[in-house]
């Protein structure tokens, strides 16, 4: 993009914020975007055609969401700040395949809403500059919450978008890491420097894309069992897994059972829970149960 129209995407977001008094809440993480190159990479990563439907998370004042009409059939968009309704709403009056949907996208029922406006469409997206404040509640929202998605685009902060992608072994590797690898495979897709958001937020951020799994990446018995296990593993990050498990866990289990479970399972018992891949955890938890656990 070139200088020109760099200003014309910063001025029309700041006209669009004059013209309708609006200051924004750092708050409710109020970062817009102001460049058309963010936009152009955030729509490509989700692949939309007419077929798709999106549900887009904080439309702000509707830059992203018009480029998703674009090109999807349906977008039905949820914002929580009631101020920007009334902006949406005239911006996109003449487009029948945008909703505009108040609400907060932690507490709305999100199934609903979808077969309320997009029943029709064959396969559904997210694609949202998510608020930063709600990032990792959204995104497990998103993911247990039985929605039909086959892709889920956002822009999130670059430090949670690397402990989402992390591999075992290293510091960003943790409960975040096994959560959203448990439900979907993620890909990086572009880093965002903060210059290009009004206002600036202080760290930069990153465009990730999730292809959500037809089926968990694992097979466990006990699905609880096994979230309780990688939380208890990652809640002394310092401490083996033999420790981590056998004092972590709400159910408490004695150390010689651990080390047994450890042993059935093939691991280690003085490694720590950040070198364990999702696999191992769910050995480990398979073995826990076979313990009674
Ligand atoms: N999509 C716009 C853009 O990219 O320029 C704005 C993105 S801004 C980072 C996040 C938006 O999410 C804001 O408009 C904010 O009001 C909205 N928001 C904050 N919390 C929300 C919630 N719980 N549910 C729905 N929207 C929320």
């Amino acid at each position: 993009m070139n200088r020109m129209e760099e200003r014309t995407v910063t001025r029309r977001t700041r006209e669009l914020l004059k013209k309708h008094n609006l200051r924004l809440k750092r708050s409710l993480g109020q970062n817009f975007i102001t460049e058309d190159w963010v936009l152009d990479r955030i729509v490509e990563a989700a692949s939309l055609d007419r077929q798709t439907g999106v549900l887009e998370i904080g439309p702000g004042i509707g830059a992203l969401t018009e480029r998703i009409a674009e090109e999807a059939g349906w977008v039905t968009a949820i914002e929580t700040d009631s101020r920007l309704i009334p902006v949406l709403e005239d911006q996109f009056a003449t487009t029948g395949h945008v909703h505009i949907v108040e609400g907060d996208a932690l507490q709305l029922d999100l199934q609903s809403i979808v077969k309320e406006h997009m029943a029709s469409a064959e396969r559904y997206c997210v694609v949202a500059n998510l608020p930063y404040y709600i990032t990792s509640p959204l995104i497990m929202r998103l993911l247990e919450g039985g929605l039909p998605l086959e892709r889920i685009v956002i822009m999130i902060q670059k430090e949670v978008a690397e402990r989402i992608m992390a591999d075992p072994g290293g510091k960003d590797y943790g409960m975040l890491s096994i959560a959203v690898q448990y439900y979907a495979i993620p890909h990086w897709v572009t880093k965002v420097p903060n210059h290009v958001f009004v206002p600036r937020p202080d760290v930069d951020s990153a465009v990730i894309q999730l292809e959500v799994r037809g089926k968990p990446a694992v097979d466990v018995i006990d699905e609880s069992l096994f979230f309780q296990v990688v939380r208890a593993a990652f809640a002394k990050r310092r401490k083996t897994l033999l420790n981590s498990i056998s004092t972590s866990l709400p159910k408490k289990m004695s150390k010689e059972d651990v080390r047994s479970a450890l042993e059935q399972a093939g691991i280690e018992p003085n490694r720590r829970g950040e070198t364990c891949s999702l696999a191992e955890f769910a050995r480990l938890t398979d073995a826990l149960a076979d313990f009674g656990m």
